[in-house]
């Protein structure tokens, strides 16, 4: 049984006693095992990133610029084997795991650009002979706590962000799918990051609660379901940390009778069951609006029974198993109240089993028609290949329905009316919008994140709000009066008139 480690001050550490087992889910096998930090484990990775923060706070722009481009650069030459391992732990396809990585690599991209993105700025003469300039400087030790739906692109949302801003990082992953942080944490060693910069922390609540209530962190940026979520805000707030805690999300695709029918059923396919519904932005409900409703559900359905289910290493594989045993049996038990509460199995992907996988945590892809906003499968967070389809009668009908929804992470709209386009993207209270684009996952120049139960904590992750979470201000004003005579050319220049004034400052 492979035995994974912790990544420390630069090198791999063994864990203590306690483990976790690490599920390969295309064959139900167990592959590994993760060790679960103890608080003493935890400490001892923020003392050490505490200790790195004192020389990499300190070094320059160029410095981490470059360590950052040689990081992109070993990223994206082993991008291949990262996708498997992301297979092989999580499940999906590698196709869409390389997708991840990709999109993770983009962060990286936007931070080698950390020298123009941390130029601060200066007013000259705000005052007689007074200027003032700004300049940002980093925290101290943030930490990630990451959800096993993007093993790779969640923390990359995070640490090279946080790094190429001076901070060090301590990153707890899933420990569901732990092992591509490993594999991460030994390319930023080989681009030339100093010891104890990026370290790796395996675990579950106790190596969390540490990290939560440790005196030497500074902010915490996590990713994952949204009571976590919540728990996560309150208690890093409450000892005082930066927090910013994205939780899980309902996303709703409106369908409007002047769309293209088929264009949408191909993208709600693919955004409801792509990496099994396992995405925070995958479409799990389906909004059809007046006439759209039956001619979608039709082509939505074949397609839905069209999609190749089989295991992520399989290139002929579309869409893979789920992440646990426990995870496909909640999504069936959710299936099944669907249609004990009145909603229309159009297809069923319970019991769907793969030649030669017979233990793979399977589910097919599954549709339900006529799903109203009370029952189950509409109000939970299903976070499987299921999609629900809602029948409304207008666009404002539609957008009502999502405003009430708690979560607000993404939503789309399909649709040939930039009227009803313009009024959807002004109506609905959603971080991120969609218009004849089924996941609207901001490009990594921009920030990602979602409204009410969806995030908690006022900033977006990377893009400008990234460097800001990681960064603080100093806001200088500065003088420089004239207090010795000039004596070069002999000539004596009195010094400036001082004396003391008790009025609050004001310009002049
Ligand atoms: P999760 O909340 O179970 O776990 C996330 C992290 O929290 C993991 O590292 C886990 O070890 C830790 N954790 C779990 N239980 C904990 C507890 N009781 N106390 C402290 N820490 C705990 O989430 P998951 O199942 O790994 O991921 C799926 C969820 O993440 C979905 O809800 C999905 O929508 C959400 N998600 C959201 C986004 C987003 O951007 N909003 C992105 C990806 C995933």
């Amino acid at each position: 049984m492979r035995t994974i480690t912790h990544w420390i001050g630069g090198k791999p550490v063994a864990g203590g006693t306690s483990t976790s087992p690490v599920w390969n889910p295309a064959t139900g096998q167990q592959q590994a095992e993760v060790p679960l930090a103890s608080t003493e484990e935890v400490d001892t990775a923020v003392r050490t990133a505490a200790a790195a923060f004192e020389q990499w706070s300190q070094s320059s722009l160029s410095a981490r610029a470059k360590v950052l481009f040689r990081f992109r650069e070993l990223v994206n030459g082993r991008a291949q084997e990262l996708a498997e391992i992301v297979a092989d732990e999580h499940g999906k396809v590698v196709s869409d795991a390389l997708g991840e990585v990709q999109r993770g690599l983009e962060v990286v991209e936007f931070a080698c650009g950390i020298p123009s993105l941390l130029k601060g700025d200066y007013s000259d003469q705000v005052s007689s002979g007074v200027d003032v300039f700004s300049f940002r400087e980093p925290l101290g030790v943030c930490v990630g706590i990451t959800p096993f739906n993007f093993p790779v692109m969640v923390p990359m949302w995070m640490h090279p962000v946080a790094i190429a801003c001076g901070n060090t990082f301590v990153l707890k992953p899933s420990e569901r799918d732990p092992s591509a942080s490993m594999l991460i944490a030994e390319l930023w060693a080989e681009a030339g990051l100093p010891d104890g910069v990026f370290n790796v922390v395996h675990g579950d609540k106790i190596a969390v609660d540490a990290l939560l209530d440790h005196e030497a962190v500074a902010a915490v940026s996590f990713v994952g379901s949204t009571p976590i979520a919540r728990y996560i805000h309150q208690r890093a707030s409450a000892t005082g940390k930066r927090v910013q805690a994205l939780g899980g999300a309902k996303n709703h695709a409106v369908v409007l009778p002047d769309a293209s029918l088929d264009f949408a059923a191909d993208h709600l396919v693919s955004a409801a069951f792509g990496s099994a519904g396992e995405r925070c932005m995958a479409i799990s409900a389906a909004v059809a609006v007046g006439s759209a409703g039956d001619e979608l559900l039709a082509r939505v359905s074949e397609k839905a029974r069209a999609v190749k289910v089989g295991p992520g290493r399989d290139p002929a594989s579309e869409m893979g198993p789920v992440i646990t045993a426990a995870a496909r049996d909640r999504i069936v038990g959710l299936i099944g109240t669907g249609a004990e509460q009145g909603a229309d199995l159009a297809v069923d992907g319970r019991g769907l089993t793969v030649p030669g996988h017979d233990g793979g945590f399977f589910v097919g892809p599954t549709v339900i028609d006529r799903v109203r906003p009370e029952m189950d499968v509409y109000r939970e967070e299903i976070f499987g290949p299921v999609l629900a389809v809602v029948r409304a009668d207008s666009v404002d009908e539609a957008i009502a329905l999502i405003n009430a929804n708690p979560y607000g992470n993404g939503t789309a709209i399909f649709t040939s009316s930039g009227e009803a386009a313009r009024r959807f993207q002004r109506g609905v209270h959603v971080g991120m919008i969609g218009i004849n684009v089924p996941i609207p996952v901001p490009m990594a120049y921009y920030s990602f994140g979602g409204w009410k139960d969806s995030l908690f904590g006022d900033k977006h992750v990377h893009g400008p709000e990234g460097v800001s979470f990681y960064t603080r201000a100093k806001v200088v004003t500065s003088r420089w009066p004239q207090t010795v005579e000039r004596s070069a050319s002999g000539t004596s220049i009195g010094a400036e008139a001082s004396g003391s004034s008790f009025h609050f400052p004001t310009s002049n």
